[in-house]
Parts: C-alpha cells; sequence; structure tokens
C-alpha cells in the first residue's frame, strides 16, 4: 500500500522531520484560499500514486492568487500517466540551494535493509541509480540492533553531505530507518530533501509504502488506505476481490492463478507487448467472475487488447467460456479484441462454445499471447 505525498508527510511530521506548511484542496477555490493562506510563492502538487509529477506536469510554482487559480485548475482533473487528479497539495515553496536523496529500502539481494544517502537528489535520481551508482552512499542495517548512530552518520560522510548539515540529515535518516521498522515500510523516502542558503535541511517530497500484509497491526495507517485508493481500477479490484496489479500497457491479461499470469505477462514482453494489468480471477472461476474481470480490462482505457489464459484444474473450460459469452453478449460492439486461450479441464467443451463472432480462439498459449500483441499493434498503428 502506498502512501500519498500528504499523508506520508504527515506521518513524518509528527515524527519530528521538518516539512514546508501545506494544505489539502480538492477544488480549484480551495487550492487558491490554501495558497493565500499559505503565502507565496507556493508549489501545487497533484496527489497520486506516480513518481515524477514534476517531469509529467502535475508539479507547479506559483506566485499569486491567479497564477495559483491557473495551475490548480490545469492540474486538478487532468489524467497524470493513467491516473486522474482529484486533489492537490498547496504548499509553501521551499527555496532551496540543493537537494538531496535520503531513503530505507529492503535489499533483497543481501537481505537486510539498507540506508541510502545522496547529494544528487532530485527528480533525476532513478538516472543517477542507473549510470553513477557510486554517487549514492549505502549502509546495511541489522535489524536486530535498528540503525545504529554511528552507521547513520558514516552513510551521510560516505555521500560527502556537507558539515553544517550532516547531522540535520542523519538524525532525518535515523527517524526514517524507525518509522520503517515501526509502522512495517516497504519503502521510505524524501526526494528531494532540500536544504536552503541557511542550511535548513527540509523534505519537500515523501513517499511511504507500507506492505499490505501488515496493515492489521497498522491501523492508523489502514484508514489512510481508503482514503487513498482514489485509482478507480484497483478501488474495482478490491470490490470484486481480485488480485490485481494495474501496470503501463496496452495489452489487458486475465488469468486463473498467480503464476499463469505471471507467464502470460513474461510472454507478452517477449513476444515485443506491453502488459497493462496483472489480473488474476482465481481457482473455480464462475462466470460472474469472468464478467467482471473482463469489467476491469474494458474499463481500462489504456487497454488495446486482451488476452485470457486459463487452465482448467478446478476451474472448467465450459463454464469460463460460458462467462465469457455471456459477458461480452452485453455489449452492442466488443469495445476491444478478446483472444482466449483455454487448456485443461473442460477446455476442448470450452473451445466448441466460445463464441467466435465476439472472441478469437487459440490452441496454444503462444499463439494467443502473439495475436494480443498483433491486435494490440494495429489499435496504436
Ligand atoms: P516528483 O516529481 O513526483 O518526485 O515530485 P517532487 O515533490 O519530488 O517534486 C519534483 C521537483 O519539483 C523537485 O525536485 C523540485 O525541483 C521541484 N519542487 C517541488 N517542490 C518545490 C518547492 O517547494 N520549491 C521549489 N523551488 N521547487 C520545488
Ligand atoms: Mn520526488
Amino acid at each position: 500500500m502506498r502512501l500519498h505525498e500528504y499523508q506520508a508527510k504527515r506521518v513524518f511530521a509528527k515524527a519530528g522531520i521538518p516539512t514546508p506548511a501545506a494544505e489539502l484542496a480538492r477544488t480549484v477555490d480551495e487550492a487558491v484560499a490554501a495558497a493565500d493562506d499559505i503565502g507565496y510563492p507556493v508549489a501545487i502538487k497533484a496527489q497520486v500514486h506516480v513518481g515524477g509529477r514534476g517531469k509529467a506536469g502535475g508539479i507547479k510554482l506559483v506566485d499569486n492568487a491567479e497564477e495559483a487559480r491557473e495551475a490548480a485548475d490545469e492540474i486538478l482533473g487532468m489524467d497524470l500517466k493513467g491516473y486522474h487528479v482529484d486533489k492537490v497539495l498547496v504548499e509553501e515553496a521551499v527555496d532551496f540551494a540543493n537537494e538531496l536523496y535520503v531513503g530505507v529500502t529492503m535489499d533483497r539481494g543481501v537481505g537486510r535493509p539498507v540506508a541510502m544517502v545522496s547529494t544528487r537528489g532530485g527528480v533525476n535520481i532513478e538516472e543517477v541509480a542507473e549510470e553513477d551508482p557510486d554517487a549514492i552512499a549505502r549502509e546495511h542495517v541489522d535489524p536486530a540492533f535498528g540503525m545504529h548512530d554511528f552507521q547513520a552518520r558514516k552513510v551521510v560522510y560516505d555521500a560527502g553531505i556537507r558539515r553544517e548539515v550532516a547531522s540535520d540529515v542523519a538524525s532525518i535518516l535515523t527517524t526514517l530507518y524507525d518509522l520503517w521498522e515501526e509502522r512495517d515500510g516497504s519503502d521510505i523516502e524524501i526526494n528531494p530533501l532540500m536544504v536552503t542558503e541557511d542550511d535548513e535541511v527540509i523534505a519537500a517530497d515523501a513517499v511511504f509504502n507500507i506492505d499490505g500484509d501488515a496493515l492489521f497491526r497498522q491501523s492508523d495507517l489502514a484508514e489512510m488506505e481508503d482514503e487513498a485508493a482514489e485509482d478507480e481500477l484497483e478501488a474495482k479490484a478490491n470490490d470484486y476481490g481480485f488480485d490485481y496489479v494495474r501496470l503501463d500497457g496496452n495489452v489487458g491479461i486475465i488469468g486463473n492463478g498467480a503464476g499463469l499470469v505471471m507467464t502470460t505477462l513474461d510472454l507478452v514482453d517477449h513476444y515485443g507487448g506491453s502488459p497493462a494489468n496483472f489480473l488474476d480471477v482465481g481457482g473455480g472461476a464462475k462466470a460472474d467472475r469472468i464478467s467482471n474481470a473482463l469489467d476491469m480490462v474494458f474499463s481500462d482505457e489504456n487497454v488495446d487488447a486482451v488476452v485470457f489464459n486459463i487452465f482448467g484444474g478446478i476451474t472448467r473450460g465450459d463454464e469460463v467460456a460460458t462467462g465469457i459469452n455471456s459477458a461480452l453478449e452485453q455489449f452492442d460492439e466488443i469495445p476491444k479484441p478478446v483472444i482466449v486461450r483455454l487448456a485443461g479441464t473442460k477446455a476442448e467443451e470450452g473451445m466448441e462454445i466460445l463464441n467466435t463472432d465476439l472472441v478469437q480462439v487459440e490452441g496454444t498459449l503462444e499463439d494467443a499471447v502473439q495475436a494480443a500483441v498483433a491486435a494490440a499493434e494495429e489499435v496504436q498503428a
């Protein structure tokens, strides 16, 4: 589960990390009132679960009420990398001298949490991580002991943080580690951690992802989830009880069983396509679940073609086929091409039942995936 920036900042501020004065707004009028309240200049920032909002036009710095109105009007309602923006954070703009990066995540290769610090924070940290990994200092932490003060000081020193701000940065890093551990974090980061001319250190952005399986013991964070699940498709998947992950491609994928769906994702990629989602309808998928699954992929604007990959075990091929037919019969026109591969229990019966006016049936998974990738490409062409 991913917190919004404004939610993460509240958690950080409560733990003693300096954050800019800010107010959340859902309408243009609210945004302007908040900006007037805070005093100009302010930053107006889209609250959606994607990184790189700055580069995508989701963050604007404004100097007066007129500009604030214009920026809020532009950002509210905008589509940011497939996410609808329905709230903005209006925040005191920080006049910074430089931008740092600090974060904690799990290093799965080493099997320990790792604290990271860099003087090259800002919007390009991903490129830095790839092109110049040495520019990010790292320190692994033994979770049995937590992060020692000397470790925080060491990683800050290794990163080349100026002496004047080193102890503030080290203390923020320690706070991040403690939050990560106490609140069952998976990733926590501040990028940028801004340093002003007066050597004040302030969190200008905040990322805090929580292990979804730990929410039962993080009830206050779990409450934020409802507020955070503003992505319609993810909310829908919750309602339907599907395991669903939205991705950024255009080939919709439906399968039964996590491994099968993963395989389909890999194959789509292998044949030059790009998956739009992970959607596991689970075992014993009955007709209504199939029709809910189709509703999910059809309502995703990014999807250009759909591939079904069903392996019949408990799930019977004839039942799935009936489900697909009845779901598609509701449409005057099928919104996107659907390609089906059935195997296993009652697969042959299923393939007989499938209405080929509505779907394309393929005998092998490879053929089905290739057909879906081709169909999606055709839509794009
Ligand atoms: P992200 O692009 O989604 O990671 O959003 P960030 O909150 O990290 O903002 C991206 C960039 O916008 C930052 O690296 C800054 O350069 C700029 N920015 C964000 N907030 C402020 C601010 O308060 N003052 C100034 N001057 N720049 C800001
Ligand atoms: Mn950022």
